[in-house]
């Protein structure tokens, strides 16, 4: 598991990937810029979901939902491959608003799986409501 993170990140970094929403023009004033973490990656792999870094933001997903101009999933997607997992607890809430329509998932190019990603950021939320 790891070693294909890591080479899935080494790949992204040799393609000159860096910060995807910044690249894409996206306009979200409060996600953090800096390089991709696999750390919260593999922590998320856990909790289930270890597609989250096939995601290259395209913004499909974000298109399609029917949550439509809140940059979601998409906008928890680049927080969990940046590691700003404190962004991800502190907007912990957003995630209950998920209808698990699958729409995200079916239209992701990637096959990052954005509708599973979202089920294992909320279980990994769960998880820390429950240590603490
Ligand atoms: S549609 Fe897929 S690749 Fe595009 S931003 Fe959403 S999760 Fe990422
Ligand atoms: S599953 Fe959730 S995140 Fe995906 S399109 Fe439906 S409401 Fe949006």
């Amino acid at each position: 598991m790891t070693t294909t993170i890591q080479s899935k990140i080494k790949s992204w970094i040799t393609s000159g990937v860096k910060t995807g929403m910044e690249s894409n023009g996206d306009t979200l004033k409060d996600t953090p810029s800096g390089s991709i973490s696999i750390a919260f990656a593999e922590e998320l792999s856990k909790c289930g979901d270890d597609t989250v870094l096939e995601c290259f933001n395209c913004g499909t997903c974000s298109a399609i939902c029917p949550l439509v101009g809140e940059s979601f999933p998409r906008k928890m997607i680049r927080y969990v491959q940046i590691g700003a997992k404190d962004r991800i607890l502190d907007n912990a809430e957003e995630l209950w608003r998920c209808l698990h329509c699958g729409l995200c998932t079916r239209t992701c190019p990637r096959e990052a799986d954005p509708g599973e990603v979202i089920l294992a950021l909320k279980r990994f939320v769960l998880s820390g409501w429950r240590r603490s």
